[in-house]
Formats: structure tokens, C-alpha cells, sequence
């Protein structure tokens, strides 16, 4: 049984970063991917795919609905290991959806939790300009990715709220805090069963 943690977070809320620290702390049992970097490393490798992908991530728009799947559903199934944590997914109504129904067609993948990584929008900002990692942490970019950030956000939250999966931490403290307080989520979650 696969079990998925979602860890979903503003630009610059530190998703991957909580996620990567976990995931290398307990690397005998858990995996990290992030979609973003999963994106950008099919970017590097200068394919024609990587090629379409860029042209999205430099304007800080959503890539396309079915490579983004694909990634995913790929990184899940590839994984040898049982405990997955994925950050940046899902960030539409559409990947909610449709992540929704390989879960319904997949009975071995289960969903634990969806672990909402909460930042106020100048803390986010602050962040990413002062990290400049690419084209898309520019002042400009950053407003576009805040938005399309936030415009599916609500129904995101209510669709896992009602499933009782919607965990809210608040990513604002330090580091260690916020990793010691997701580390709770995942144990407790697996500890369940
Ligand atoms: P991140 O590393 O999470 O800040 O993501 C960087 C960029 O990758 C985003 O601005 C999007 O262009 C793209 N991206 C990351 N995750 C997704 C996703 N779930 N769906 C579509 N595009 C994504």
C-alpha cells in the first residue's frame, strides 16, 4: 500500500523544504517529490517535453493538466518506497479531480492527508525574491503564481475538509518547528493502522 501525503503551501511558504528535511531524516521509509523540482528536472534534460514545460514555469503559469498526471501518477508508482510525501499538488480543481479518481480506480494508493502549509503573502513574497531561483521568482511572476496559487484554494480546502484530510500548519515559524510539527501528522497518521 502506497501511502500519499499532500503538502500543498504558497510560493515560498517552504513546502519542499519541510518536505525534503523529512523525507532525508527518515529516508528508510519515506520519499519526497516535488512537483515543482520533478517538473524542472524534465526541463534540464532539454526535451521536447521539457521545452513546453519551461514555457509555463518561466510565467509562472500551471503547466498543462496531463503532464502534470503523468508526472505524479509516475513518481507514485515508481517509488520504492511505501511513505510518499508530494508537495505542490495538487494547485486546480481539475488535478484535485482527477488525483480524486486514480485514487477511486487505485485501491492501493491511499490518501492520508493533505497538509496545508499556511504563510501570510509578504512573508511568502520576501521569500521568494530573496531566493531568486529562476525566471519565475521575479517580482512580476511571483504576483501571477500568488494568484493562481490562491484562486482554486478555497474549494481545495472545502473538497479535503469534507473528507476530514485538510491539516492546516502554520508556516511561519522557524524551520525545525514547522518539520517537527508535520512529522507529527505523517507518524500519527501511519501509527493508525
Ligand atoms: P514550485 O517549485 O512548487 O514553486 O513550482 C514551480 C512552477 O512549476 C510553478 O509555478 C508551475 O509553473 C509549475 N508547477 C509546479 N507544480 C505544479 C502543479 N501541481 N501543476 C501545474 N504546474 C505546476
Amino acid at each position: 500500500m502506497k501511502r500519499v501525503f499532500l503538502i500543498i503551501g504558497a510560493p515560498g511558504s517552504g513546502k519542499t523544504t519541510y518536505a525534503e528535511i523529512i523525507a532525508k531524516k527518515h529516508s528508510d521509509k519515506i520519499v519526497h517529490y516535488s512537483t515543482g523540482e520533478l517538473l524542472r528536472k524534465e526541463v534540464e534534460k532539454g526535451t521536447p517535453l521539457g521545452a513546453i514545460i519551461a514555457s509555463y514555469i518561466d510565467e509562472g503559469k500551471l503547466v498543462p493538466l496531463e503532464i502534470v498526471m503523468d508526472t505524479i501518477i509516475n513518481a507514485i508508482k515508481n517509488s520504492d518506497k511505501d511513505i510518499i510525501l508530494i508537495d505542490g499538488f495538487p494547485r486546480s480543481v481539475e488535478q484535485m479531480k482527477a488525483f480524486d479518481e486514480i485514487l477511486k480506480k487505485n485501491p492501493d494508493i491511499k490518501l492520508e492527508a493533505v497538509i496545508e502549509v499556511v504563510v501570510s503573502e509578504e512573508t511568502a513574497k520576501e521569500r521568494v525574491l530573496g531566493r531568486g531561483r529562476g525566471a519565475d521568482d521575479k517580482e512580476e511572476v511571483f504576483e501571477n503564481r500568488m494568484k493562481v496559487y490562491l484562486d482554486p484554494l478555497p474549494e481545495i480546502e472545502k473538497f479535503y475538509e469534507q473528507k476530514g484530510l485538510l491539516i492546516k500548519v502554520d508556516g511561519e515559524k522557524s524551520i525545525e518547528e514547522v518539520v517537527k510539527e508535520i512529522e507529527k501528522i505523517i507518524f500519527s497518521k501511519i501509527k493508525e493502522q
